[in-house]
């Protein structure tokens, strides 16, 4: 039998699983505890497989967290490129936009094109950039993570829980829990949080070998992930490690929970990728881009943004007489919870960092000496 872990993190997405990782290797005993592992769910509501992948940081502020998240999650990812380029592989992508676009649009990219219309862009805009970042095949990394897991003797169990008390428990007596749980933290008796919402995301999967550059409409992806009503994103991903597979996108479904899109919504994503990159159907038109299928899954999103912070607490905070903890004899007992979830669109973007982000501040909950992040 294992030895009793230091931390259990609850959750098994890009987030928890990164996460646990990272605590591992960092010389903490962690386990995993989630209500959907790698390979075995199809849940819209588990966010990662669904993921498009794309890392592009959209933050300009270079001296906000997350944008240091988003770099550090960059610099370690190139490395993969070398070991893993069936996961992660470079690629140009061209970014276009209504208003004008300068290199401080992406302060981590150091070969950045500026284009304007006379450089010929797709769709009528008039802005543009062109830059190389790197995609990600989601599903396959989230197999990836989970193997390293399972190679690393790090226990995961499949289980849903119902409060964050109840990870206290769920391997014997431990005195900090990671809540990475996504969407589910809008939920979780004892640390539920009415900011996180649901971002309904629809994508294609097409296959279109002729398409060898990202693309995407950037004015309005930026406003998406700002938050508000907006029109539709659009951004075409190609999908490493696959016969030319590319990740059609989207819809920003703020607050809308449905697994079935509709007719109306497919096609609209087919009419805009296609204006943006013809080689999706060299020749033809929208109608003739091979869909291999349609995806949904839902953006676990917060309206003040990511969270990733160390709470003092006591099992049985929170809880009501019509929400009980199963961890009732416990009740009263000082532990911490790091909080890691409301990465809505950017969670492959900033896992890493993220990652390390949280290893601080369990360092932190165990020396007391306050973390810098
Ligand atoms: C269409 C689409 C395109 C996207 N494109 C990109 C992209 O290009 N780049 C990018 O960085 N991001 C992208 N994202 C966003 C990315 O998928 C998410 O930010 C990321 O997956 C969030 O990871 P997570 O670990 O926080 O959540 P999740 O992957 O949802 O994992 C949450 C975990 O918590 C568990 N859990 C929840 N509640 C409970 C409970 N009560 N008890 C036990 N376990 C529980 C779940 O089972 C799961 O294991 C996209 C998302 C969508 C939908």
């Amino acid at each position: 039998m294992s030895p009793k872990p230091d931390v259990v993190v609850l959750g098994a997405g890009v987030i928890g699983l990164s996460i646990a990782l990272e605590l591992d290797a960092a010389g903490f005993r962690v386990a995993v505890v989630g209500k959907d592992l790698p390979g075995d769910s199809n849940a819209v509501d588990y966010a990662s497989p669904w993921a498009g992948c794309l890392w592009f940081s959209y933050d300009t502020d270079t001296t906000k967290p997350v944008y240091k998240r988003d770099v550090r999650t960059f610099q370690r990812l190139q490395e993969m490129v070398h070991t893993r380029p069936d996961l992660v592989q470079w690629y140009p992508i061209l970014s276009v936009s209504g208003s004008p676009m300068s290199k401080d649009d992406h302060p981590w990219a150091d070969d950045v094109k500026v284009l304007t219309a006379k450089d010929g862009l797709p769709g009528g805009f008039a802005y543009g950039t062109e830059c190389q970042t790197l995609m990600m095949n989601a599903p396959q990394y989230m197999l990836y993570l989970g193997e390293q897991v399972r190679a690393r003797g790090i226990p995961m169990v499949k289980k849903r829980l119902n409060s964050v008390d109840e990870a206290y428990s769920v391997f014997g007596k431990v005195d900090l829990v990671v809540n990475a749980s996504g969407l589910g933290a809008q939920a979780l008796v004892g640390a539920a949080d009415p900011a996180v919402y649901s971002a309904r995301g629809v994508t294609v999967l097409a296959r279109a070998p002729k398409v060898t550059r990202a693309g995407q409409v950037m004015d309005v992806l930026k406003a998406t992930f700002a938050g508000g009503e907006q029109p539709p994103p659009t951004y075409i991903l190609p999908r490493p490690g696959t016969d030319g597979h590319v990740v059609l996108g989207g819809t920003y479904d703020a607050e809308n929970y449905s697994p079935l899109p509709s007719t109306e919504i497919v096609e609209g994503i087919l009419q805009r990728t296609f204006a943006l990159d013809s080689n999706l159907a060299p020749g033809g038109t929208w109608r003739d881009i091979e869909v291999l299928g349609v995806n949904v899954g839902l953006r676990p999103s917060r309206k003040n943004g990511q969270r990733v912070e160390l709470e003092h607490r006591r099992i049985g905070d929170g809880a009501t007489a019509a929400t009980p903890t199963a961890s009732l004899a416990d009740r009263g007992r000082s532990v911490g919870v790091i909080h890691a979830y409301g990465f809505g669109g950017v969670g492959f973007i900033s896992s890493l960092g993220a990652a390390e982000d949280v290893v601080a501040l369990a360092k932190e909950f165990k020396t007391g000496a306050p973390a810098r992040l």
